[in-house]
């Protein structure tokens, strides 16, 4: 195969859920602070004033898209640590803690981290949870001795989770519920009482918010003994201690707000382009096949099965656009996604999906030029694939 060529243009960037573009009104948020007067948020003057009111305003727009009260938010570093906060307060008192098998690594290592004994609640072809084998982990197991950590939707696939056959499940066994939303919000309405969580994850870096910030609800009627990662000055009600990062929690805020505002049509909006890319992709390349497709899903996801094509070589044969194999965060990770297996593909489809991922910016000439990439990049691949192949079996051929 030929080296890839070096694009002419930027590269279309289609890894939403690695981490999307940040949104103008969230980097003029972050600027403002950052070039102000904004002091530390527990600071008795001025400057700590200032800075709190900010802090307490961007709880209240976080509150509002969630529909849930300012005092229930806990800023964090990210989901990862939304995540691992959430799960170590849940377990306290024995509760056993169920996980379905297409969580996130924050959610599943955690898990494993507190007990490598937690049933994993498995899913089907389509991604759908296995709600009769959670019902029956359920059933063997003492009322209100259980906590739920069940994600709303899936980052490698996009596919929502029946979390509100989840949440009824959890009300009527009387377990605990985590949601690890860290894809949903921004994209499709999240709402922590429709269906009703005890505690839910994000990070603002999914909808347009910098990096390295994000949050944990935790409901204020939910049984929970306090115990913090980090020890030390007590902020965030003794949940979370550590200076809070100002910009980053007022650009989450501002993320947030205009992702709401913006929701009803952008999410319109990407999905038109997101089947626009799954029909040109279906009508111009054989042997395909769309991961989780006759689903549910998020408007902007795409896991894309090129049989026959690697889907590291096909990433890399295709320089003009950001994609991904499998979620970014385990990039290095040698094994297969342990979503797509969970799924009952095989290693090699595991091994030959790209994800795409679309956003608020992204254009349908994005797309266009995207499928030209990709479709290029597919055949060129698929034919070094063939022309090895029939190396090797000219070898093995030889030899005999
Ligand atoms: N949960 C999910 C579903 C995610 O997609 C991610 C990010 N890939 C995380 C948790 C972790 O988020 P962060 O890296 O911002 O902590």
């Amino acid at each position: 195969m030929t080296a890839p060529a070096t694009p002419a243009s930027p590269p279309v960037y289609l890894d939403y859920n690695a981490t999307a573009p940040l949104r103008p009104e969230a980097r003029d948020a972050v600027w403002e602070v950052l070039s102000g007067t904004a002091g530390n948020a527990g600071s008795a003057h001025s400057f700590g004033y200032h800075a709190r009111d900010l802090v307490d305003g961007a709880r209240r727009r976080l509150a509002e898209v969630l529909n849930c009260m300012p005092g229930e938010i806990i800023f964090t570093s990210g989901a990862t640590e939304a995540n691992n906060l959430a799960l170590r307060a849940a377990v306290v008192g024995g509760r056993q803690l169920m996980v379905s098998a297409v969580e996130h690594p924050a959610v599943l290592e955690t898990a494993r981290a507190i007990d490598p004994t937690s049933p994993v609640v498995p899913v089907n072809r389509d991604g759908n949870l296995d709600i009769e084998g959670l019902q029956s982990l359920l059933r063997q197991r003492p009322h209100g001795s259980c906590v739920l950590s069940v994600m709303t939707a899936n980052n490698e696939t996009g596919v929502l989770i029946d979390l509100p056959t989840v949440s009824l499940l959890a009300r009527q066994y009387g377990a605990l519920l985590h949601t690890d939303a860290t894809q949903c919000v921004g994209r499709l309405p999240v709402n922590v009482d429709d269906p009703a969580v005890d505690m839910l994850s994000l990070s603002a870096h999914k909808f347009g918010g910098p990096q390295g910030i994000g949050a944990l609800f935790l409901r204020r009627t939910t049984p929970l003994q306090q115990t913090p990662l980090l020890h030390g000055g007590g902020q965030e009600r003794g949940w979370r201690s550590g200076t809070l990062n100002v910009a980053g929690v007022v650009g989450l805020g501002a993320a947030a707000e205009a992702a709401a505002r913006q929701l009803p049509e952008e999410s319109v909006r990407v999905g038109g382009h997101r089947d626009y890319l799954e029909d040109v992709l279906r009508s111009t390349l054989d042997d395909i096949h769309v991961v989780g497709g006759t689903s549910r899903r998020l408007p902007g996801v795409s896991a894309v099965t090129f049989r026959g094509a690697p889907a590291d070589a096909v990433l890399a044969a295709m320089p003009g656009v950001a994609a991904s194999q499998g979620s970014a965060c385990s990039r290095g990770a040698p094994e297969p996604s342990h979503v797509l297996l969970a799924m009952e593909r095989s290693v090699d489809e595991a091994e030959q999906t790209v994800r795409f991922s679309l956003g608020h910016d992204t254009t349908r000439d994005d797309i266009d030029r995207a499928c030209v990439n990709i479709v290029d990049a597919v055949h060129r691949v698929r034919r070094a694939v063939c022309r090895t192949a029939g190396l090797k079996a000219l070898e093995v051929a030889g030899t005999q």
